[in-house]
């Protein structure tokens, strides 16, 4: 390849060398001068960026959802005005616990994050291949989230930790069970749904209002590993996940899902027999059937993974005309967290890079802050209101009034269903599993349970085995006899 482009310095200015220093005298000590060289070094050494706390390693891929359903009557976002509209997305894959150079097979529930670049702003529906999680409320999340990381002294992953704290909340049974389920390990990111798991609301043109909750279906085929294929791919092949996704891009076998919502009136709600707003617990599709909305396709991998992926920013805080939230607590608390951790990740003007620029007019009066790089509002007014630029904020935009069913804060009132923990995850144990599910789950459990050691070892595994014998008896009475000990209820 005849090569044509001049090597320049960061600031432009060509350069005649790029591997020998500027010496003083053949052998003699580097020069100062040599700019060229500390550029280099300096750089190099602010190549990393905070790492995310939590799904530290993932890997993503440009695509499109196309509308196949018309829903206009749940909602007015401009996204799903017509049958065969077509949407850019960009979708970000992660395992949640492991750092970023940890294995892709390990058991650990998935990220799945879309990216919506609607023509009224992005939307981000910031989820997991499960459709619920471990807690309900965000105050808990700092601690829950330690326990699936390192033990402080030893820096060791600690099922200590882990089962010491779902034993004491046992909230997060649900997702547990799932989660040493195989479809705790799937095989690759093309083969596993994802799910929204909150419930949003959508606003039709009338401004009324319905709860739903997202699924996106794989078109794959739902595959799973076995605990112990995992095991072996963690060593074989650490990087599994991010490698089946990016091959079958690069072949044109472009992975699909076909995107799904379950809605839930008002009404519906008033009656639920659990909180709708608990996302530690599904809607039955039997009674909420889930509707065909579109197909998201992936079908580009980023030119650059740092520039994409790693500085890609999603937040459940960023909905859009017609899609908006619920009072489902952790959402809250995640309105407020993600665009946090993007501002420290990445700093104050974290959208202005491409990956998560609107591609519709973006108009408002913050300015300044590091890294402002699309201009900065140029000349016209950083303040408003003003007499000068024509910006207004639109009522038409607001959504309408949600209805509170207490007036009071009761955030340690729960209500008797609140507190079942155990029926959901039962029926997924008795009557989703197969028989292989159940054994399998049964094995996986009992492998991690018996990491559990020190003093407090009896008493963390009788409370967990009193939760999954809530749920499902024989559950209980199997993972015992897998950790060969008696159960004391
Ligand atoms: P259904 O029989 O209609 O649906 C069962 C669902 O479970 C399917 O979506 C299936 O996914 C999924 N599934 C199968 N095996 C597992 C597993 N090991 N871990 C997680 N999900 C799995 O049942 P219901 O709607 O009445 O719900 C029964 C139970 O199924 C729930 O208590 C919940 O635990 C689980 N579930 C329910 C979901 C919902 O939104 N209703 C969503 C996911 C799970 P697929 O179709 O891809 O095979």
């Amino acid at each position: 390849m005849s090569k044509n482009k001049k090597l320049t310095t960061a600031s432009g200015r060509p350069y005649f060398e790029n591997e020998d220093s500027m010496t003083a005298g053949q052998r003699g000590p580097i020069l100062l001068q040599d700019f060229y060289l500390h550029e280099k070094l300096a750089h190099f050494n602010r190549e990393r960026i905070p790492e995310r706390v939590v799904h530290a390693k993932g890997t993503g891929a440009f695509g499109t959802l196309k509308v196949t359903t018309d829903i206009t009557k749940y909602t007015k976002a401009k996204v799903f005005y017509k049958v065969g509209n077509e949407c850019r997305v960009f979708v970000r894959f992660s395992t949640v616990g492991g750092e970023k150079g940890s294995a892709d097979t390990e058991r650990d529930p998935r990220g799945f994050a879309v990216k919506f670049y609607t023509e009224e702003g992005n939307w981000d529906l910031v989820g997991n291949n499960t459709p619920v999680f471990f807690i309900k409320d965000p105050k808990k999340f700092p601690d829950f989230v330690h326990t699936q990381k390192r033990d402080p002294k030893t820096n060791l992953k600690s099922p200590t930790m882990m089962w010491d704290y779902w034993s004491l909340n046992p909230e997060s049974l649900h997702q547990v069970i799932i989660l040493f389920s195989d479809r705790g390990t799937p095989d690759g990111y093309r083969k596993m749904n994802g799910y929204g798991s909150h419930t949003f609301s959508m606003i039709n043109d009338k401004n009324e209002r319905v709860w739903v909750k997202f699924h996106f279906k794989t078109q794959q085929g739902n595959k799973t590993l076995t605990g112990a294929e995992a095991d072996v791919l963690k060593g074989k092949d650490p990087d599994y996940s991010q490698r089946d996704l990016v091959e079958a891009i690069a072949k044109g076998d472009f992975p699909k899902w076909a995107l799904k919502i379950q809605i839930m009136t008002e009404e519906q709600a008033a009656q639920f027999k659990w909180n709708p707003f608990d996302v530690t617990k599904v809607w039955s599709h039997s009674d909420f059937p889930l509707i065909d909305v579109g197909i998201l396709e992936l079908n580009e991998i980023p030119a650059n993974y740092h520039a994409d992926v790693e500085q890609s920013a999603f937040a459940p805080a960023h909905t859009i005309d017609g899609i908006g939230l619920s009072p489902d607590k952790l959402l809250q608390g995640r309105i407020l967290a993600y665009p946090d951790a993007h501002r420290y990740r990445l700093g104050a003007n974290y959208e202005q890079i491409p990956v998560n620029r609107p591609i519709g007019s973006v108009n408002h009066h913050q300015r300044d802050g590091m890294m402002s790089v699309d201009g900065n509002g140029s000349d016209s007014p950083n303040y408003f209101p003003n007499s000068f630029d024509n910006i207004e904020a639109y009522k038409s935009y607001k959504d309408p009034a949600m209805k509170m069913d207490s007036d009071i804060a009761d955030t340690y009132d729960r209500n008797e269903n609140d507190n079942d923990f155990y029926t959901q995850p039962g029926d997924l144990f008795r009557k989703v599993m197969t028989d292989f599910e159940r054994k399998n789950t049964v094995s996986n459990i009992v492998g991690a349970m018996s990491g559990i050691a020190g003093p407090k070892r009896e008493e963390i595994v009788q409370r967990q085995l009193s939760h999954f014998y809530k749920a499902d008896k024989e559950l209980a009475s199997e993972v015992a006899k897998g950790l060969n000990i008696i159960l004391k209820l």
